[in-house]
């Protein structure tokens, strides 16, 4: 993208915000508030969304996911039939339409899973299968910390259908692995914490948490390197302490506050037994599936990287591998967009990809604003043509760290 042609919504206010990370998003411009708990995205917003999504779904392929779409809007027969008409209370948006139908925004889709699969799976040799789709819920919470807690949020959820406890086990075993595998990748630091006692039902549950400076619970975690053990007040364990010795470990425990990013769920036949999700085995008799659910927040993670790798300069996005999700890959930054250096900024933006790249053409902007603009953005790699141009025909290559280094014109599309 040339900076000449593209509106970015970055701003120098600091403004009055809850916290550093949303201060960052906002500074950023990767967001626009349209209303407590509710957010639309910038162009550059949604391009990290996506990567993101994108990074998300690679591993709910690699488990051997189908992706589905349910609607949003749902008739209420579903939710009596599973009993969570009720249960939601106020969390959950219900209106009447104008024919008097009681309807309401999905919160969550167990029901609608069931529903879309009742009827077409009817025998056990349909099992396992695994179905996630990645789009908007709607909750009634109360709006915290920007996309700390919305209204409407993006949600990868995924439901897995099961004839045998066994299988149930192992494929919550692969979606657990895989759900570590998305958060390492993206180089996020997180704990996973038993859980109770929550809206889904179900026979156990775990959340993935990333210590965060405004989170969503408060979270005992373990303080040894590898790892991973957490608590929350919702956790069976809610007793242990800061200070105490890690059940999994020995490490000591210390108190944080936890960003919940992901949360794993075993069902059983909490939806399949009321709303009549069956299927024939081998004996001639029928039995009711076994499900689980698996979600992630999708702006929760962006919130999260954002807080975890973010500083004063504005955010910043891991950048190894698959795992980048920042808006671009470089920036090509010329001294001056003039005769001589713009040939060669324009040679490397259709080189390293125009796509790929954000190259700062407007000769209005002087090149401290450059630098602080690409930083703010946490855009990874800064192609810095300048003085050492002129004298050797080398760019600066310098990370969003600060590391640099020279290299020829030709070698920086590799290099990136
Ligand atoms: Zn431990």
């Amino acid at each position: 993208m040339r900076r000449s042609e593209t509106t970015l919504f970055t701003s120098r206010e600091t403004g009055k915000h809850e916290n550093d990370a949303i201060q960052r998003v906002f500074r950023a411009g990767l967001v626009r508030q349209f209303g407590s708990g509710l957010y639309g995205f910038t162009p550059l917003g949604e391009r990290v969304r996506q990567n993101v999504i994108d990074h998300v779904e690679r591993e709910m392929r690699a488990a051997g996911g189908r992706r589905v779409s349910l609607p949003q809007l749902n008739y209420s027969g579903i939710w009596e039939e599973s009993g969570r008409w009720e249960d939601f209370g106020g969390e959950m948006f219900t209106f009447e339409n104008r024919d008097g139908k009681r309807m309401c925004l999905a919160p969550s889709h167990e029901e609608g899973i069931v529903h879309l699969v009742r009827g077409a799976i009817r025998s056990y040799e349909d099992l396992p299968a695994l179905y996630y789709q990645i789009d908007v819920k709607h909750r009634d919470d109360h709006a915290r910390g920007g996309l700390l807690r919305t209204k409407e949020f993006t949600m990868k959820d995924a439901y897995s259908l099961h004839v045998s406890t066994d299988s149930l086990d192992s494929y919550y075993h692969r979606m657990r692995e895989a759900y570590i595998t998305i958060f390492d990748a993206l180089d996020i630091d997180f704990v996973i914490a038993e859980a109770e006692d929550n809206l889904m039902g179900g026979t156990a549950s775990e959340e993935f948490l990333a210590p965060a400076e405004t989170g969503t619970a408060d979270v005992r975690r373990c303080s040894a390197g590898e790892c991973r053990f957490g608590v929350t007040d919702e956790s069976p364990r809610s007793t242990l302490s800061a200070g105490e010795a890690c059940p999994d470990c020995g490490g000591e425990l210390v108190a944080s506050e936890g960003l919940e990013i992901g949360h794993i769920f075993k069902l059983g036949s909490r939806y399949s037994e009321p709303m009549g999700l069956t299927v024939d085995v081998t004996d001639g008799t029928q039995r009711d599936v076994l499900m689980a659910s698996y979600g992630i927040g999708i702006d929760r993670l962006i919130y999260a990287l954002v807080d975890q790798h973010g500083d004063e300069d504005g955010c910043c996005w891991s950048a190894d591998g698959s795992g980048t999700v920042a808006p671009y890959a470089a920036s090509i930054i010329p001294l001056q967009y003039d005769d001589e250096l713009a040939g060669v900024a324009d040679y490397l933006y259709a080189d390293c990809g125009s796509g790929r790249t954000l190259l700062f053409d407007d000769p209005d902007q002087s090149i401290g604003e450059r630098f602080a603009e690409s930083d703010l953005l946490g855009i990874p790699w800064k192609i810095v043509i300048g003085n050492e141009f002129r004298e050797t025909g080398e760019v600066e290559l310098e990370t969003r760290g600060g590391e640099t280094e020279y290299v020829t014109v030709d070698d920086v599309s590799e290099r990136i």
